[in-house]
């Protein structure tokens, strides 16, 4: 048979873990990434055990727990320091959930791939099909014709809006701050959320003695007043909560602050158009509130190499991948959505309401939803 070329726009969290998959499984691809650098951008990031598995899978596990933290418990409380719920990770397996800094985990998966695998500065702007490809026009001008196209230009996928104009990103109704700062003298070690009348705020310790944060609070999309705030904006705003909130705050500089409004993609129904197949956040784009979005995209990697390594019809193997891909994705943005919206209450009777239904809620519900969560079919289906 002809060598069908493969190529993906995007290199993030999913187009790097699709290219090291397909790379183990001898599809070579090429890399069309819109950045002139790649550089440590973001913050901290949960791993769960699904995107463990899946880089037990690739290889890459041992690189991944090695920058990376355990993350044994995860805790809520309210903004008093009452403790709400708490969920002990049960190590049924070897695998762990863990925590990493975003930059350090495209770092490690960059260095899994040869430098010619990926080409900077390629911003993709049209692409058109052909009877046996398609063509990407890029904005310098130039043109590549690939056989097959895997699409993981994240939330504002320029393919998407094509493929599906009438998808596009839902603001969930909360803007969110993250920061990453130095944990040697505050040296938290309990990932939790604390759910309060002014809004949200999450502690997830990294590794070498780093801490990651995160604020949500609610307000109108796009909000001028909330784009110049500062920590001392952010102090004032959480001066309610309980320790060690304002102490973090004080530990955070303002140039270390990462703004944006959450946003989400209402889940689509098609993720494989011919020769074109979605993945990662360009297909199916969450609300944070699981930390699943990059797993979701590493999850799409580890399933869509063994969709194509089992078809030599890589169409038919989009339309596979597509088959069990959506409804698990769509579960997980719904349930996100809905996680968000009770995470994020005001009312202050709702508020009293939740926590009493929290608080009296079984383990067994949340361990129900890990079990769920941690339930990858790539491995069931060899
Ligand atoms: C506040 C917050 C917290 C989060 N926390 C977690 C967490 O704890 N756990 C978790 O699993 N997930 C988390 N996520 C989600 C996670 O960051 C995303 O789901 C994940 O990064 C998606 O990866 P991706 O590769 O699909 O998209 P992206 O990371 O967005 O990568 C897309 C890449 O495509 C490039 N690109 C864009 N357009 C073009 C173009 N036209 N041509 C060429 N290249 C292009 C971009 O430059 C980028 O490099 C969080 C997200 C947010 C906002």
């Amino acid at each position: 048979m002809k060598h069908q070329t493969v190529t993906i726009i995007g290199g993030g969290i999913a187009g790097l873990t699709t290219a090291i998959a397909l790379h183990r499984i001898g599809i070579d691809v090429q890399i069309f990434e819109a950045s002139k650098q790649i550089e440590p951008l973001g913050a901290g990031l949960g791993l769960g055990i699904n995107a463990m598995i899946a880089f037990k899978e690739l290889g890459i596990y041992q690189e991944v727990i090695q920058h990376g933290r355990i993350l044994p418990s995860f805790s809520i409380y309210d903004h008093f320091g009452k403790p709400i719920t708490k969920t002990n990770f049960e190590q049924t397996t070897n695998i762990g959930n863990f925590t990493i800094h975003r930059g350090k985990l495209q770092q490690i998966l960059l260095s899994q791939l040869a430098p010619s695998a990926i080409q900077l500065d390629k911003r993709v702007e049209h692409f058109e099909t052909t009877d046996n490809g398609v063509e990407l026009t890029f904005k310098n001008g130039s043109t590549h014709l690939t056989n097959y196209l895997i699409v993981a230009d994240g939330i504002h996928s320029v393919i998407r809006q094509k493929l599906v104009p009438s998808a596009s990103s839902r603001y969930a109704g909360y803007t969110c701050w993250r920061a990453i700062i130095n944990n040697h003298t505050l040296n938290i070690d309990e990932t939790s959320e604390t759910w309060g009348p002014d809004g949200r705020f999450g502690l997830i310790p990294l590794a070498d003695k780093t801490l990651y944060w995160f604020a949500c609070v609610n307000t109108s999309f796009n909000n001028p007043k909330f784009k110049s705030y500062t920590v001392a904006d952010l102090q004032h705003h959480f001066r309610r909560y309980h320790d060690p909130i304002p102490e973090i705050l004080k530990h955070t500089l303002d140039n270390s602050l990462i703004h944006n409004d959450i946003l989400d993609i209402r889940p689509i129904n098609q993720f494989a158009f011919g020769r074109i197949v979605l993945i990662g956040d360009a297909a199916h784009a969450t609300t944070p509130n699981m930390g699943q979005g990059a797993c979701q995209a590493i999850e799409d990697a580890a399933t869509i190499a063994q969709c194509m390594s089992r078809e030599t019809d890589f169409e038919q193997a989009f339309r596979t991948f597509e088959k069990r891909r959506l409804k698990r994705t769509k579960w997980i943005t719904d349930t996100s959505w809905k996680i968000g919206q009770l995470a994020q209450l005001e009312n202050p009777l709702l508020i009293w309401l939740r926590n009493v239904v929290l608080r009296s809620m079984p383990t067994s519900v949340s361990a129900k939803q890990m079990k769920k969560i941690e339930a990858v079919d790539f491995l069931d289906a060899k």
